[in-house]
């Protein structure tokens, strides 16, 4: 669902139809600045339900020949799990989430989902079963009520404004006078970032993915939108199996495992308590990013 335009190839009509919300696709990742070039195997498969148990196999990839960006990955976990990325710019966690849907195939190793290798079946099968919740959302000019259904196109209004109620979304929709007919925008619905991450998080309800990657936010929301935004992803975590690139001390104190990446590589994993104990390079990442916050805990 998320690449129509591509994975339906020559059906233009399609496309057209779908334009505004394709191109919106396509930004939603953010994570994809560019179009790779990942073509389905001839014989490809379509991928069942999975529960949502993901690993990767001594799995290595670059971008450009000779200039390898992850190297010999190795890690699995089960439905439902919580893993977080950590590590400084340029580790490659946004690179290792983008083999997930498979934006990228990886040169060497191999990823499965339920033990099945993902290179093995359809990119448009596998993608369904993935949200992505990315730091700043695209929203296109129609309204609220139709950004909310792009995560699902045959949503009905009401599974639209049920998704949106988990998400926190509904009250701020329903003061505007136009509530979910509101179009997005200057002279519509204007929504702040908290507003506009919990639209993403609707989106990815409606979804109902087994696998959830989610790029979280590093700008500072007002703490009402903070809570609100954890409410929504707490919901929506429940049911899947989550990759979040963590910026929040108490999500990584969440995490069933966190995997501390640098030069490509994961250095250490294990929990929040396992990795301080360690006292390696995550002991020094959280004694810089989250010094403020140890020290008034100590504090109080
Ligand atoms: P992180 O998310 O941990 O900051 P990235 O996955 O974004 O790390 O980047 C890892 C490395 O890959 C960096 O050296 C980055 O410059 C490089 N890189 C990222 N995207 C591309 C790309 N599309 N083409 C070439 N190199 C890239
Ligand atoms: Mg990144």
């Amino acid at each position: 669902a998320f690449n129509i335009g591509r994975s339906m190839g020559g059906m233009s009509r399609v496309y057209t139809v779908f334009s505004s919300a394709v191109g919106a696709s396509e930004r939603i990742f953010g994570l994809m600045e560019e179009q790779p070039d990942v073509e389905d195997h001839p014989d490809a498969v379509e991928l069942r339900d999975v529960k949502g148990a993901v690993s990767f196999e001594d799995v290595s990839f670059h971008y450009e020949e000779n200039q390898p960006v992850l190297r010999d990955i190795n890690f699995s976990c089960k439905p439902g799990d919580i893993v977080a990325l950590v590590g400084p710019s340029g580790a490659g966690k946004t690179t290792l989430l983008k083999l997930i849907p498979r934006f990228y195939d990886v040169q060497k190793g191999t990823i499965r989902f339920d033990g099945t290798d993902i290179s093995t079946v359809t990119q448009q099968s596998l993608r369904n079963q993935i949200a992505i919740v990315p730091q700043d959302i695209q929203l296109f000019g129609s309204t609220i009520r139709e950004n909310i259904r792009y995560g699902r196109l045959d949503a009905t209004d009401r599974e639209v404004e049920d998704a949106a109620k988990f998400a926190q979304a509904h009250d701020f929709i329903m003061e505007h006078p136009d509530g979910y007919e509101a179009m997005v925008g200057e002279r519509g619905i204007k929504l702040s970032g908290g507003q506009r991450q919990r639209v993403a998080i609707a989106r990815a309800i409606l979804k109902n993915p087994n696998i959830l990657l989610l790029d979280e936010a590093t700008s500072s929301l007002d703490s009402e939108s903070e809570a609100a935004v954890q409410l929504a992803l707490n919901h929506l975590m429940k049911s899947c199996t989550t990759f979040v690139i963590a910026h929040r001390l108490s999500t990584i104190q969440n995490a069933t495992t966190i995997l501390v990446m640098d030069n490509g590589r994961i250095l250490e994993k294990g929990t929040h308590q396992q990795l301080l104990e360690q006292n390696g390079l995550y002991r020094r990442l959280y004694d810089i990013q989250f010094h403020k916050e140890t020290v008034t805990d100590n504090e109080i």
